[in-house]
């Protein structure tokens, strides 16, 4: 059975891994982070307790598979230490890309490196304590514009409002190109924030709004129906502090720094909606105005991150453009030899930046993992390093990985920490914290360790 490399141990390549491993081949993973999962672990909220517990689980599973081989600690990348042609000269059948979209969309805006002005995955990751996020600044002050109208701008509006243990916030203004009918968050998420929205002040928006979703047909006494479901099903509500305001049909233009370098003005262009395609798009005006805020969040979706070494173009990762193949949009394609490159598939975030769910990134890298077996049984079988040689060579660079038994003794730090300090679960949120933690696990353990996660 040939060898199958997977780079990157979240929801997509993990469920990759499982599927080919069950089809009896050999499958090395590579991921940048020490523990696996992904978005699942560090983007998912951190109180859906039970959605992160019921996947870490699945994830476990996976990895107990005895031909399902786990090396963290290893960014794979042009410039890493492990490079895409490094792992090649270890001749893999086939590599599998999983490594999500970790570039981050810039909006371009003069002004945009003031203090106070993060991409919305880099404050998640933050919240979500992963390594090096965890420790870096991520101050949010009193009044925090977000832009984006989707299910991550409520996560992180939930985090300002309800959960940062800071609690700074007096002011959270949603910043959205279009109307409040292009609004795209899931009514059950939006469930957890609702009684912080400012009533009058939304109220008073639709208003200021209302001409402009006239001219394309629109009608503003479908918000509550459609997308501001709360509206309707909660029409007594009293506002509660924190405030929650929107500002629709405004893009952000320029930012301006105050005296100490943080962001002190966001300057928004109005915009028109106008048809386009059987869908509403926002045309920019000239008209401006300015709002006073001390921190700025975009979350206006991912990109991939050029830095990993793929063919990389518009679109992000090129990936084979022939239409009628139900596999090419799974194949990487080398634009330079007009080719695809042999033995190489991307699968979840990694195809498709910022697409779906969990489930849908599971069901892409199942996918995925089908058409990578399906060219497995049609190449020539190659003797491929095994485990312990990529061990081997990796420590031969100085590489300190974390293995399958590692993660467990990591594992079995966290709970002696969580015990220690009297609560239920502990994360540690530092890298060079976690490999010292499961090199004292393994200088003091008498127990023995399994090759799975616990
Ligand atoms: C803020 C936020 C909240 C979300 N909440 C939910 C939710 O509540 N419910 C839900 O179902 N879905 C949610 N999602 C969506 C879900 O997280 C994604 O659908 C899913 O995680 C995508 O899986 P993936 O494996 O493609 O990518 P990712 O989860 O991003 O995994 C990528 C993996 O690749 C690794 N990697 C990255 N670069 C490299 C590299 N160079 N070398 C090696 N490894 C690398 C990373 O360490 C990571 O392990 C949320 C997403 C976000 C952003």
């Amino acid at each position: 059975m040939a060898t199958v490399f997977v780079v990157g141990a979240g929801p997509a390549g993990l469920f990759a891994a499982q599927k080919l491993a069950l089809a009896e081949h050999e499958v090395i993973i590579f991921n940048r982070d020490v523990k696996p999962g992904g978005l699942a672990e560090y983007g998912i909220y951190p109180v859906k307790d039970k959605m992160k517990v019921g996947l870490r689980k699945q994830f476990a599973k996976v990895l107990a598979l005895p031909n399902v081989h786990y090396f963290g600690h290893v960014p794979v990348g042009a410039n890493s230490a492990v490079s895409i042609d490094s792992l090649r000269e270890f001749k893999p059948a086939a590599m599998l890309f999983a490594v999500g979209a970790q570039g981050t969309k810039k909006l371009g805006l003069p002004g945009e490196g003031a203090l106070g002005v993060y991409s919305a995955k880099d404050f998640v990751y933050y919240y979500n304590q992963l390594p090096p996020f965890a420790s870096q600044d991520f101050s949010t002050g009193k009044r925090v514009a977000i832009i984006g109208m989707g299910n991550v701008m409520v996560d992180i509006a939930r985090w300002l409002l309800l959960d940062d243990p800071a609690h700074n916030a007096e002011e959270i203004i949603v910043v959205a190109r279009r109307g409040p009918l292009e609004a795209k968050f899931d009514d059950k998420e939006f469930e957890h924030i609702h009684m912080y929205l400012d009533r009058k002040a939304f109220q008073d928006e639709l208003l200021r709004v209302q001409d402009r979703m006239t001219a394309v047909g629109q009608d503003i006494a479908k918000v509550p129906e459609e997308t501001f479901l709360c509206l309707a099903k909660h029409p007594e509500q009293q506002s509660i502090g924190p405030r929650l305001t929107f500002r629709f049909m405004n893009s952000p233009v320029a930012i301006t720094p105050g005296p100490d370098g943080r962001i002190a003005r966001l300057t928004v262009a109005e915009n028109i909606l106008v048809n386009r395609n059987d869908s509403i798009a926002a045309k920019v005006t000239e008209q401006t105005i300015d709002l006073e805020v001390d921190t700025m969040i975009f979350a206006i979706g991912d990109m991939h991150d050029a830095s990993v070494g793929l063919p990389f173009g518009k679109e992000g990762y090129v990936t084979n453009p022939e239409p009628a193949d139900p596999k090419a949009s799974y194949e990487v394609f080398d634009p330079a030899f007009r080719r695809v490159s042999e033995g190489i598939f991307v699968v979840g975030w990694a195809r498709k930046p910022s697409e779906g769910l969990v489930g849908i990134a599971r069901h892409d890298g199942e996918v995925g993992a089908a058409h990578v077996a399906q060219y497995l049984s049609d190449i020539q079988p190659r003797q491929s390093a095994s485990a312990d040689d990529i061990a081997r060579a990796l420590k031969a660079k100085g590489i300190q990985f974390v293995s399958k038994s590692d993660l467990s003794l990591l594992a079995r730090a966290e709970e002696r920490e969580a015990h220690s300090r009297g609560v239920a679960y502990c994360k540690f949120s530092d890298d060079a914290v976690m490999l010292s933690a499961i090199k004292q696990e393994k200088s003091t353990s008498t127990e023995p360790v399994s090759e799975t996660v616990s």
